[in-house]
């Protein structure tokens, strides 16, 4: 017998559709599997029973009804609580925003709604989207599926976590340095980060604008590009939104990688990435040119003044976002009857997280003037040279390949220091300074049985050689396949 939460969501929805299963079952599945597991690992801050099973109800309806139902009809989807769901809390897991219940759906929530997806509840991640271990979330810590010692990666820690244990079918994270590639290979599921102005960020609470994107989190590279022709496309609340045509993302699937030019680049391998991933992530790539890949060296010099630029570009834009949480209009007050600037530092400094205040210092401290020049418009200048190195490499290849992290899944409370964590980050964070679109995929595991994920980036607005690439891999491998134990 099929278990109805181990379907991919394409086949889900496609048996909702013709009343093979109905939606409120399948709601209902994964339902009582939150129920019975997720205490253990933690992805859900949140869970909405009562509007996901009225959600599933409303697609039973409609099709019993004969109407035309959606793409992703009676699929269960779970969001990270970073995106803004009407009438139902969102925190961005921060103390600051707790009992905020927002009155509008971010776009991505609204296009799910549209398609007839089930929304579940919101998923656990790092206070605001700052860290890369999901440890920073100020309400309760997530888990590796894999190993329940170790972190299920960061920040869309509860959105990789879930889809790795059937809690979700799919879910939706957002990356602004890494925070859906790094949680995706660390609990060996697929992490798509799209191009900057692919998807709307109306509703995606701010971390840092020029670099935040929404994207999805999904076992195979079929229901991800199911998930991005629902959610990509112009909306014009969102200036940077881009006017681009949103291709039929699933074609590309099955296309094959005969052709295709890989690029490896020196600058993103020779780093401290320990032996085992480094095997896996060459045979994976290995494997891409049985399938017919070309594969070549390229160059990215600036590379490693990435970590850098990022977490001085970051900061100020997330010190600056995070100037309106000030008890006055979203959330949490304290010192209620006190003056207004002893209720924003109470409000502030007891609202607010240890990493989000110190990110805030940075970003302030970076933005000063004196310093100005100095830290942000370098920063700036150091984005621009790593874009330039992103477009000459991209003469030669249509995809570079890398680890997605230097290691696998460390243990829960192993970094210490804010730079280790920093440093977990290093692959990831430079396709978000040059806005392009990449991807974590599972290409196998180590001796321990944790996840390893292989990274690709291509051009702007070419997510479709990723899906090219991730489409055979998984047509010629079963690591997706593999759940924990
Ligand atoms: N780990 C990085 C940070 O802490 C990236 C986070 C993200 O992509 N939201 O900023």
């Amino acid at each position: 017998m099929t278990v109805i939460t181990q379907l991919s969501a394409a086949e889900q929805a496609r048996k909702v559709r013709q009343g093979e299963i109905s939606a409120s079952e399948l709601c209902q599945a994964y339902l009582k599997r939150i129920a019975s597991q997720d205490e253990e690992i933690g992805a859900y801050l949140r869970v909405d029973e009562e509007g996901a099973l009225a959600q599933a109800a409303k697609v039973d309806t409609k099709i019993a009804a004969g109407h035309p139902v959606g793409a992703l009809a009676g699929v269960p989807v779970g969001l990270r609580d970073l995106l803004v769901t009407k009438d139902l809390e969102t925190t961005a897991a921060s103390k600051i925003l707790e009992g905020w219940i927002p009155p509008y759906d971010a776009q991505v929530v609204s296009a799910l709604r549209c398609a007839d997806a089930v929304i579940l509840g919101k998923l656990n991640m790092d206070e605001f989207a700052m860290g890369s271990s999901t440890e920073n979330s100020a309400y309760k810590p997530c888990t590796n599926p894999w190993d329940r010692k170790k972190v299920p990666g960061g920040s869309s820690g509860g959105s990789a976590a879930a889809v790795a244990s059937d809690l979700c079918s799919i879910s939706l994270g957002t990356d602004t340095g890494g925070s859906i590639r790094q949680p995706a290979a660390f609990c060996g599921v697929l992490g798509l980060k799209p191009s900057y102005g692919r998807v709307s960020r109306y509703g995606v609470i701010a971390y840092a604008s020029s670099l935040d994107q929404v994207g999805p989190i999904t076992r195979t590279a079929e229901d991800a590009a199911l998930v991005l022709e629902v959610i990509s496309g112009h909306d014009p609340r969102d200036a940077t939104s881009s006017q681009s045509a949103v291709p039929k993302f699933r074609d590309s699937c099955g296309q094959g990688v005969a052709g295709l030019r890989i690029g490896i680049a020196d600058e993103m391998s020779l780093e401290a990435v320990d032996s085992q991933v480094r095997e896996r992530v060459d045979a994976a790539i290995a494997e891409l040119k049985a399938g017919g890949a070309e594969v070549k060296r390229v160059s990215l010099p600036h590379t490693k003044y990435a970590l850098s630029a990022y977490y001085i570009i970051a900061p100020a834009e997330a010190a600056s976002n995070l100037s309106r949480y000030d008890g006055v209009r979203f959330g949490m007050r304290l010192a209620d009857d006190k003056s207004l600037q002893e209720m924003y530092e109470e409000t502030r400094g007891q609202g607010f997280g240890t990493e989000v205040k110190r990110r805030i210092m940075l970003g302030t401290f970076a933005l000063r003037a004196g310093y100005y020049d100095a830290y942000y418009k370098k920063a700036q200048q150091i984005r621009t040279l790593i874009a330039r190195d992103f477009e000459q490499a991209f003469a030669d290849v249509d995809v570079i390949a890398s680890p997605t992290a230097p290691t696998t899944a460390f243990g829960l409370g192993e970094k210490t220091s804010p730079l280790e964590m920093y440093q977990a980050d290093i692959f990831t964070l430079s396709c978000n300074l040059a806005g392009l679109p990449g991807m974590s995929l599972n290409c196998g595991f180590d001796d321990a049985n944790l996840p390893v994920g292989l990274q690709l980036l291509a051009p702007r607005m070419q997510e479709e050689s990723l899906l090219r690439c991730a489409g055979y891999y998984q047509s010629v491998t079963d690591w997706h396949a593999q759940r924990p134990g």
